[in-house]
Formats: structure tokens, sequence, C-alpha cells
């Protein structure tokens, strides 16, 4: 089987208002998504599926994906530790502008950790739709991971 190119390992998550826009983003690029690694929130995950199986019917089961809790039961956070484990290359993360989410902590915290480790993310579909469509998607740019020795080796 030939090599993914590009963008491999891909975090798909959203709140319940959005999910439905994130399932019609998946539709729309279903063919590149469908030899990439998902890793998605728990619900989030389940719709994934099962547009997948809508779409490809047995097929489906090839596609890699995991799914983690549900976001307000900690998926936001495994998803940040596996950022932070240089696990994730793409965070696509369609938060709801309109509602307050009990588990309001780990949506920041997964926001910023994502920012720290300077994962593409995007927050809703056009963001999402540009990355995808970024020439920097089969080739991204081969820097060198996030350098934070001038905090870890700060002298107290
Ligand atoms: P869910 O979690 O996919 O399990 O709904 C998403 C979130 O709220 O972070």
């Amino acid at each position: 089987m030939a090599e993914i190119q590009g963008i491999r390992r891909i975090a798909l998550v959203a709140h319940d208002n959005c999910k439905a826009s994130l399932v019609q983003w998946v539709i729309r690029h279903m063919e590149l998504l469908q030899d990439r690694e998902l890793v998605c929130t728990g619900t989030t995950g389940r719709l994934v599926r099962k547009a997948f199986e809508n779409a490809l019917g047995e097929a489906a089961a090839s596609v890699k994906m995991e799914i983690l809790k549900s976001g307000p039961l900690g998926g936001d956070q495994q998803l940040g530790a596996r950022i932070t484990e240089g696990k994730i290359d793409m965070l696509i993360f369609f938060w709801d502008p309109m509602q307050a989410q009990p588990h309001d902590v780990d949506v920041k915290a997964l926001l910023r950790i994502a920012s720290l480790y300077d994962i593409p993310a995007a927050c809703n579909a056009m963001t999402a739709d540009f990355l995808i469509a970024s020439p920097l998607f089969l080739n991204p740019p081969q820097t060198s991971p996030c350098d934070f020795s001038s905090y870890t080796e700060r002298t107290l």
C-alpha cells in the first residue's frame, strides 16, 4: 500500500450544535480523509463513522479511526495529551460560539495546547476548507519540533 502523503493524523471534534457542520465537512472531503488516521472525541466519532458507513458501505471498516471519550468526559484532554506526545498533525475543532459548555476549561486547554505545539487548527468549516485545500496539506513543512528549551532549562 502506498505511503500516505502529508498530514496523516487528524483530530476531529465538534460541539453538539456544530456536529452537522463537521459531518458535512467530512463528507465533502471524504476522498482525502478516508486514508488518514482520524482521532475523534466520542460522539463526534460515532457520527463521523456513520457518515463513512453510509458513503462507503463495508469499505468504511478500513478507515482508521480512533474514538476517544466524549469531550465532556475527558475526550478533549485525551486529545490534548496526544498533541503533547506529537501524535496529532491537524485539529479540526468546531466549538460552539453560541453556547457555554460544561467542559469549557477543557476546550480552552485543547486550543491552548494546539497553539503551543504549532498544530494547524480550524474552528469553522471555512478555515477547515482552507487547511485541507492548502498545498501544505499534502506537503507540510518539515519544521523542527517546537523548541521549549529556553523554558525547560530556565534558571530559577
Ligand atoms: P463529543 O465531544 O464529540 O463527545 O460530543 C465534543 C466536545 O464537546 O468536546
